[in-house]
């Protein structure tokens, strides 16, 4: 295959996962055992170090219904407010007329951040049921997959564009990355918002990897993706947000805005650390896997000692985690969820059911967490239950990001 930034040939197998099925797709009783599995591989980018997976699950497949909303999680809510904040103080707070496109915008949740600070909003986004919800809550929403042909249709330009947890999705890269570049006005501040490989490896998140996340980027590789296309990075930062997102802020390369003094400092820690080396991928490759011996000890060990134990959280990443691991009925009952959507579904390959954290009829001893993300979200939330001895195990715990 070809590099799907550089074009390169000279790529090289740094992970293997094994096969998985899309994992985003939770299984109604009558799917069960019948979902298609497909190699689940990262490969390393010789020529620029990105890392990517070689196989494309096709985007119609993966993006036409999802079922996952932003607005359902307080922290993320609040992360979102503070983006705009960010964004609106910096850069426009006086403009007349500001606008924002948001790039896969889910329930609308980002935007409306942005209308409480009068701008005028767009949303594109793909899964038809999340863009009817965006629509019926007062939020502008398109229901396409944006690239290019779309920006141009759009004709118009806008001050802030704004594309969280998507830049990693694009099959379509280089299509997408031209039209923001298109629909980026001349003195506009384009925000990405993506997942940090560099914090992947270091708290050996590897459930982060799943055929919806084609590229997994650092700095050094998004940068030279987008640079490829006339635009440049001129300020980053870490939010501990799905365990360490890289905020971004990007402007046409034409502007030559020179690299703030944080992005200058991620920039050196990722040379320091030899984040873009194969070496470094091969050694997380080894521990991903001694992870899996330790956590099935774990629960082999509660499982003796009769302990019921629930999976909490079914964030699609989970179902990377209990495929690879081979965690399925033998160590969980279910997985409990708040998100209603998935009630009474099943997690693809595992075949675990989900269950709505507010109907559960009894409690678990352990709480097994899939979505170690919202770690303290999930512990403020459960003092009654912690108190009454349940025990919360996160499987990836990363560190604390300091602000
Ligand atoms: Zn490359």
């Amino acid at each position: 295959m070809n590099c799907r930034i550089c074009d390169s040939t000279n790529l090289e197998l740094a992970i293997d996962l094994g096969q998985q099925p899309w994992c985003n797709h939770f299984l109604k009783r009558e799917e069960v055992g019948q979902e298609p599995f497909y190699p689940l591989r990262v490969l390393f980018c010789h020529h620029c170090a990105t890392a990517q997976l070689d196989y494309t699950v096709a985007k119609e497949i993966m993006f036409g219904d999802h079922t996952y909303l932003s607005g359902v999680t307080q922290s993320l809510s609040a992360h979102f407010k503070k983006i705009a904040s960010e964004v609106d103080e910096r850069f426009f707070q006086q403009a007349p007329g500001k606008s924002v496109l948001d790039i896969g915008s889910n329930d609308g949740t980002q935007l409306k951040h942005f209308q409480a600070l009068n701008y005028d909003v767009l949303g594109v986004e793909s899964s038809k049921g999340t863009a009817r919800i965006a629509q019926a809550a007062g939020v502008p929403t398109l229901n396409e997959f944006f690239n290019f042909e779309v920006a141009r249709r759009l004709g118009r330009k806008f001050h802030v564009i704004n594309a969280a947890g998507v830049f990693f999705h694009l099959e379509e890269l280089h299509s997408v990355t031209d039209g923001i570049r298109e629909a980026l006005r001349e003195d506009g501040v384009f925000v990405v918002q993506f997942l940090y490989m560099k914090r992947i490896v270091d708290n050996l998140a590897f459930d982060q990897i799943y055929h919806e996340h084609l590229l997994y980027y650092n700095l050094q590789t998004i940068e030279t993706l987008l640079n490829r296309h006339g635009l440049a990075l001129f300020d980053a930062w870490l939010s501990p947000i799905h365990g360490g997102s890289m905020i971004g802020f990007i402007t046409h390369q034409s502007r030559q805005a020179p690299p703030s003094e944080r992005l200058q400092k991620l920039r050196q820690q990722e040379a320091a650390e030899k984040s873009n080396e194969l070496a470094t991928y091969l050694k997380f490759a080894g521990r991903i896997q001694q992870m899996k011996v330790d956590n099935l000890a774990y629960l082999a060990a509660a499982r003796n000692r009769g302990k019921r134990i629930f999976g909490l959280g079914a964030p699609v990443k989970g179902n990377t985690l209990l495929n690879y691991f081979g965690i399925g009925r033998q160590y969980l009952d279910c997985l409990v969820e708040k998100n209603e959507l998935r009630r009474g579904l099943f997690s693809p390959g595992m075949h675990l059911e989900v269950l709505i954290e507010k109907e559960l009829t009894q409690l678990p001893d352990i709480y097994y967490v899939l979505a170690w993300n919202f770690k303290k979200e999930i512990l403020a939330n459960n003092q009654p239950l912690l108190e009454r001895g349940v025990e919360f195990y996160f499987p990836v715990d990363p560190q604390e990001i300091s602000a």
